[in-house]
């Protein structure tokens, strides 16, 4: 197992990089609590005790002068009086004290498998570099002793299990591997009175034959789609070079006939930048989708072995075109999603951190980030944690290594400590920030143009949960749906 974080190409090459000064939003003498310019006053943010509110200057200024213990007009004094009154002001005791929940013991109820590294298209970008390593097939034995793993674990914990598909390549590219695993999980959870889940991420383009099977028996789809014809026919194409857009449609309108849902996860690139609405139109109106994630693209050349690099996208030009394809999603009842904006308290941006995610590849390698597969990737070190033994038939899990993924959180961000995002985003995505990072590591990495898409989406999402509050005879944000 490798034990010294290598530095990422891409990273090396970058130099050192100007240190830029810390974002500081942090309202003084108010623990986690954020304020930061919005519209025409100010938008105040505190996560820990789920409220935001929007203030004009004045009222901006008096919650800080109210913070910092200065005297008070008695105008002052009395909207403090009111907010305090509504519970706007307050400050949960143990605000200063969150930490992430490590786990003392590594004990997943949950399994994802890169099952092979065969894949039926090859895109550009693509970071697991699918149909273009050694066409590898998980060997049975170790994935039914992951899925014996959960299943021991999962008893203890009475916790339902389950077990997801994505990583190298395309999971139903090695179909009877792919059956073989869903068959005998299936077979485990009936012996032990649970349900099965299985979640599977495709390209869509598989045998239509397939489809009946696929729609019985994953609980989840989640379909990679980029955009209109023309923006996903650019990246993901077929061994042949043809575009792959119409058999995507196709087998997702297969679903639909079969009253089916799955999701669209959309990487978005320069030119699938500056057509999203139309992108989202074309869902709307002609398939049953109601759930579209959208991620700019990630230029992984710095990581693999891919040699053409990707253009980057303009952080300004992504947050315009999902505040305009977010309108059209809501006349079509689609939510778009992107990451780091998300809603939900957190101080982990993913399963990467504490070894949360138990990703066994075709290899036998287990890793806890969805994009760190190959041994020769420069993040191996810091994400890959165990490994199949033969001889044993057993994982052997590195302690030391999951202690180290336990450090994951945003907590341990530098950077982040005084962002408004710090407890949406909690640090971004740690693979990203490694690749970028010119030490390789994650805590090391400076901003990005995703930390201006974050902390402007977020400011959005938590105006629109005040909007629906307001709608719902509310005064104050009790901000965040849950994603
Ligand atoms: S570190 Fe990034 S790429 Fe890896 S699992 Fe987390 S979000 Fe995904
Ligand atoms: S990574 Fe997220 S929390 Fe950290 S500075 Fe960027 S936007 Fe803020």
């Amino acid at each position: 197992m490798p034990q010294t974080l290598l530095m990422p190409k891409k990273a090396m090459r970058a130099g050192n990089r100007p240190v830029e000064p810390f974002i500081e939003e942090r309202i003084e003498g108010a623990g986690e609590t954020f304020m930061v310019s919005f519209l025409d006053g100010y938008l105040y943010y505190a996560p820990r005790a789920n409220v935001s509110m929007i203030l004009d200057e004045s009222g901006a200024a008096t919650v800080r002068k109210y913070f910092r213990h200065d005297l008070l007009l008695p105008h002052e004094q009395s909207l403090i009086d009111s907010l305090v009154g509504q519970g706007a002001l307050r400050i949960p005791e143990e605000q200063n004290e969150m930490r992430s929940n490590v786990e003392t013991s590594w004990s997943p109820t949950s399994v994802t498998f890169s099952n092979t590294q065969k894949c039926t298209l090859r895109c550009k970008y693509c970071y697991a570099e699918g149909g273009r390593l050694e066409d590898l097939d998980i060997p049975l034995p170790v994935a039914k002793a992951a899925i014996d793993l959960i299943m021991k674990h999962a008893v203890v914990r009475q916790a339902n299990p389950s077990v997801s598909f994505l990583g190298e390549g395309e999971a139903t590219a090695s179909w009877k591997v792919f059956q073989s695993i869903i068959e005998y999980f299936q077979a485990q959870c009936g012996l032990h009175g649970f349900s099965p889940t299985v979640s599977l991420s495709t390209n869509g383009v598989f045998s239509p034959a397939r489809l009946d099977y696929i729609a019985e028996n994953c609980t989840h789809l989640t379909f990679s789609l980029d955009g209109v014809r023309d923006v996903h026919n650019e990246n993901r194409v077929l061994p042949n070079g043809g575009g792959s857009f119409d058999r995507i449609v196709t087998t997702m309108k297969g679903l639909d006939e079969r009253g089916k849902s799955y999701n669209i996860r959309s990487t978005v690139t320069v030119a699938g930048c500056y057509a999203l609405t139309e992108f989202v139109q074309f869902v709307g109106e002609n398939v049953q989708c109601k759930s579209i994630h959208l991620e700019p693209v990630f230029d992984a050349t710095g990581v693999t072995n891919l040699a053409e690099e990707i253009e980057r996208i303009d952080a300004h030009a992504f947050v315009k075109n999902f505040r305009e394809a977010r309108r059209v999603a809501a006349e079509f009842g689609i939510e778009l999603y992107y990451s780091g904006a998300a809603s939900k308290h957190r101080e982990t941006f993913c399963g990467a951190s504490n070894a949360s995610t138990f990703l066994v590849t075709s290899r036998g390698i287990v890793t806890s980030c969805n994009e760190v597969l190959q041994p020769s990737d420069p993040r191996a070190p810091l994400f890959q944690y165990g490994q199949w033994n033969q001889e044993t038939r057993a994982f052997v899990v590195d302690r030391n290594a999951i202690d180290r993924l336990g450090r994951l959180n945003v907590h341990e961000m530098p950077k982040c400590q005084g962002c408004i995002a710090k407890y949406n985003c909690a640090g971004d995505c740690y693979a990203k920030s490694a690749s970028v990072s010119v030490s390789g590591e994650p805590a090391d990495a400076g901003y990005t143009e995703r930390c201006q898409i974050t902390r402007e989406l977020l400011k959005d999402n938590l105006l629109i949960g005040l909007i629906s509050q307001s709608a719902e005879g509310g005064m104050l944000g009790q901000s965040c749906r849950s994603c």
